[in-house]
């Protein structure tokens, strides 16, 4: 994470941002044992978990998202998700039989959401939710809330891919933010959007992978294959007002591909992209034309489509 916050309070504002920020993964966390989203996993197919505001929303989103992306998105990806490990020291290439059993579980549909007691209920046994899709989307978003609660009214914050830009820079101007090169080390970039305001999420390949007899596996699973999603983009950024609306669109399109993913998101008032493709070409959507520059020289910018 890191945040640049200006003002007289923004001491005091980071204290109240780092607390809301464990607030929220102390309850989301699949690696936390004592999360709600934990407890509602161990209850799968037995009964229903009391959660807090914070977590049933996401999960709410979520499932809204499932359903509008065809379930591309699928917080119960969990199960794909442990099995493969990408990221951690288990991370492996599993069999085919071992990908359909698991395959087995994955279904939005499967979640039973009850609005007024605030309890989400697996249906079946061995079914879990993971939000990491989504949930630093939800997080950048609260991190907003409590910064403007507290007179804080120029910061930029990096959830690791995800960035809010929360008013303009220090000396009144859009901010300037790198998308990140998809194809080179962190830190370098492929452009530049000025934004003021603006939520900016990018889901990618290049975040958390590992390469496999040439090939590599990402953490970013297709739910009707149980495998790392293949397509043509390499890279999808999502410039929105909520955090959350962008961190969802972001990885759900890099999953459905270029195309259903524009028209996806031209579809969505408000919500724009800057997609790259595997053969360096950037597709962005035209509400960002003015916003975006692009800056290397290795991609090649298509205008519209
Ligand atoms: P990052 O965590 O790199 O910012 P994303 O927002 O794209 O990236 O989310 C990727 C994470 O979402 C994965 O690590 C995994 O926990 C989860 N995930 C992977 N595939 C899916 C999917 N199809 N639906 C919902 N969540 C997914
Ligand atoms: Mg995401």
């Amino acid at each position: 994470m890191n945040f640049k916050i200006y003002g007289k309070n923004a001491e005091a504002a980071t204290a109240l941002v780092l607390k809301r920020i464990s607030n929220i993964e102390s309850k989301m966390s699949v690696n936390v044992k004592t999360s709600e989203i934990s407890k509602l996993n161990a209850k799968a197919g037995v009964s229903g978990q009391k959660l807090s505001e914070d977590t049933y929303s996401v999960i709410e989103k979520s499932v809204q998202y499932s359903k509008l992306t065809g379930g591309a998105l699928d917080a119960t990806i969990e199960p794909i998700v442990g099995l493969w490990g990408i990221g951690t020291d288990k991370e492996r290439v599993p069999s085919k039989t071992e990908i359909s059993d698991k395959l087995k579980l994955v279904n939005y549909k499967d979640i039973v959401l009850d609005k007024k007691n605030l309890t989400v209920k697996l249906k079946r046994t061995n079914q879990a939710i993971d939000l990491g899709a989504i949930a630093k989307g939800y997080t950048a978003d609260e991190v907003k809330k409590v910064l403007l609660n507290n007179k804080i009214s120029s910061a930029i914050i990096n959830l690791g891919g995800n960035v809010y830009a929360i008013g303009s820079n220090p000396n009144g101007k859009d901010w300037n933010v790198g998308i990140q090169n998809p194809l080179s080390t962190r830190g370098e970039y492929l452009g530049t959007i000025s934004v003021t305001d603006k939520s900016i999420v990018t889901s990618g390949n290049y975040e958390r992978f590992f390469i496999k007899d040439g090939i590599r596996y990402h953490h970013i699973f297709d739910p009707k294959t149980g495998y790392p999603a293949q397509q043509s983009l390499i890279s999808t950024t999502i410039v929105s007002e909520k955090s959350v609306d962008g961190d969802a669109l972001s990885t759900s399109t890099y999953i459905m591909g270029l195309d259903k993913g524009l028209k996806l998101v031209e579809s969505i008032k408000g919500v724009e992209a800057i997609f790259v493709t595997k053969d360096k070409k950037v597709y962005v959507t035209p509400g960002l034309k003015d916003n975006f520059k692009l800056t290397s020289k290795e991609f090649t910018y298509e205008k519209g489509r």
